[in-house]
């Protein structure tokens, strides 16, 4: 979606700007009176919460028929993700398909996360902040 602002609306929003879109360009254009005036073209980031893209997932799954019957066994299909992934690791760097595997881990998790009803963006968030008030815990670089 594009949006084109004039310039003083464009200044009032420019802070909304760097925090909210991905892109902003500046456009001078000339009016029918020869005025040069300037249009920002806007291209809005688009946002999605962890745990929509959860969610999204998992009625597609459900959708597919191809939902597990315990945890354990959706729990098993995380670790052969993470088999697939390290099998795109053999040589000497990454493959190309090694995303594609990290995707496949994290969306298996995510689906896990949804059936399991956990807010998985809350539980990521207080597990970072978990983590850095453990400090190194003896580890150096
Ligand atoms: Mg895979």
């Amino acid at each position: 979606m594009l949006l084109s602002l004039p310039i003083a609306s464009y200044c009032s929003i420019e802070r909304l700007t760097l925090s909210h879109f991905s892109c902003a360009q500046q456009d001078h254009k000339l009016n029918g009176t020869g005025i040069t005036t300037m249009h920002a073209t806007i291209t809005p980031k688009v946002f999605m919460d962890i745990n929509k893209i959860a969610e999204q997932n998992y009625d597609w799954v459900e959708r597919m028929g191809w939902h597990n019957k315990s945890t354990l066994e959706a729990l098993a299909l995380v670790a052969s993700e993470v088999g697939e992934a390290i099998n795109e690791c053999r040589g000497e760097k990454p493959t190309e398909n090694f995303k594609e595997e990290l995707a496949d881990i994290v969306l298996r998790v995510l689906d896990i996360a949804h059936w399991q009803g956990i807010d998985m963006e809350q539980v990521l968030l207080d597990k970072m902040k978990k983590n850095k008030q453990r400090g190194t815990r003896g580890r150096v670089k």
